[in-house]
């Protein structure tokens, strides 16, 4: 059991972040933001995959007026990405952004910072601060030679210190790099000194293989650690990927719970079906439910039965295509794929299992 960090609650419009929240997934659009339309299809496609927060880039004026269009056409509450200029963030707290992922020292004068933080609590915003090792400020590189994570640190701290000097405590903190070892190290040297909560992810993580492992990585021994609130998976592919990406690792660490958990084995000589077809089909049928659940779908019976006695829903391969469903870990049924489709039968009983999941919650509450 993974011992999650104490940290502060704060808001994103209505979804908590630390203290004891559920550590939210989030993601970025990839559209134009004033391609009204197109960012809306974006973002309801992340809620769909199960998006807690969506991130938008607000680089110029067209994108933090299309916020006003595009905010009141979904759920999620979103975080306005504003780089440097005070003014796309007053805008955005204006428009209806949830948050501002914007640094306070890169903001300029004290009467701009002042004008910002009075927008953000004006409109009940929240602030990311967002300090990544490529953008670290020119002194803090002098100082230390190049991006490491004391000076990563060292940045954040000054972020934080604005913002408390304006009694200004409705914000999280990332720590990004796209070196693993680095990244951590700052965030692990982060939770040391502040209570803040964490937005955890691996900057710039590579494309939807190379980058998921990446961040698997460095987020999973962050996480596993403790240290995490938020997270987002960096990657180069459809911003849909880095969603189910962060709920795989938050299942792997049993940290989160969302939809059909599927086991599988890789298959082998033994196998009494077409595990690998199988289970590609299967994913991609219940990728819709919500309902968390596990399902083991086993080639033989070397591996099945221990796997199905941990599952709600198991099925091992038998000899002449008569196999083994198992429920709750115990025997249920044979079924023969002589005539019909496995993946049929499992994605009826997963069905039937959700629906009887949530009749028991809608009845205990
Ligand atoms: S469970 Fe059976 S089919 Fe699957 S990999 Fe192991 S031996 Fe092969």
């Amino acid at each position: 059991m993974i011992s999650r960090r104490k940290s502060r609650k704060i808001w994103v419009g209505n979804v908590p972040v630390g203290g004891d929240a559920p550590i939210t997934v989030q993601s970025m659009t990839n559209t134009l933001t004033h391609d009204i339309e197109a960012t809306i299809a974006q973002v309801r496609a992340l809620e769909v995959a199960g998006a807690d927060i969506v991130r938008i880039s607000c680089p110029d004026e067209e994108s933090t007026l299309a916020l006003k269009s595009i905010i009141p056409e979904i759920t999620v509450p979103v975080v306005a990405d504003i780089h440097f200029h005070y003014k796309r963030a007053i805008e955005a707290a204006q428009n209806g952004a949830a948050c501002l992922r914007i640094n306070p020292g890169n903001i300029g004068s004290a009467e701009r910072v002042k004008e910002v933080i009075k927008a953000a609590k004006d409109h009940n915003c929240s602030i990311r601060i967002g300090v990544n090792a490529g953008s670290l400020e020119r002194d803090l590189l002098e100082q230390y030679g190049e991006p490491c994570p004391d000076a990563m640190v060292e940045s954040a701290r000054r972020h934080i210190q604005i913002l408390e000097d304006h009694d200004f405590f409705n914000f999280k903190i990332s720590c990004k790099a796209s070196d693993v070892f680095m990244a951590v190290a700052a965030y692990q040297q982060l939770a040391d000194v502040c209570d803040y909560p964490l937005h955890v992810g691996i900057t710039e993580a590579g494309g939807l293989r190379s980058g998921t492992i990446k961040s698997a990585i460095g987020m999973g021994n962050l996480l596993w650690g403790g240290i995490g609130d938020t997270i987002r998976v960096s990657l180069s592919a459809d911003p849909v990927e880095e969603i189910k990406a962060g709920f795989d690792i938050l299942k792997s660490l049993g940290l989160r719970h969302r939809g059909v958990n599927v086991v599988a084995c890789p298959s082998c000589a033994r196998q009494q079906f077409k595990v690998i077809d199988t289970v590609a089909e299967l994913e991609q049928r219940v990728a819709h439910i919500t309902t968390p659940m596990t399902v083991s779908i086993i080639g033989c019976v070397v591996n099945g039965p221990g796997e199905a006695l941990m599952t709600d829903i198991g099925l091992t391969g038998g000899g002449q295509g008569n196999h083994q469903i198992y429920i709750g870990g115990e025997k249920a049924h044979r079924f023969n794929d002589g005539d019909k489709s496995i993946v049929d039968h499992i994605v009826a009983m997963i069905e039937e299992k959700a629906r009887q999941i949530q009749s028991q919650k809608i009845a205990a509450e």
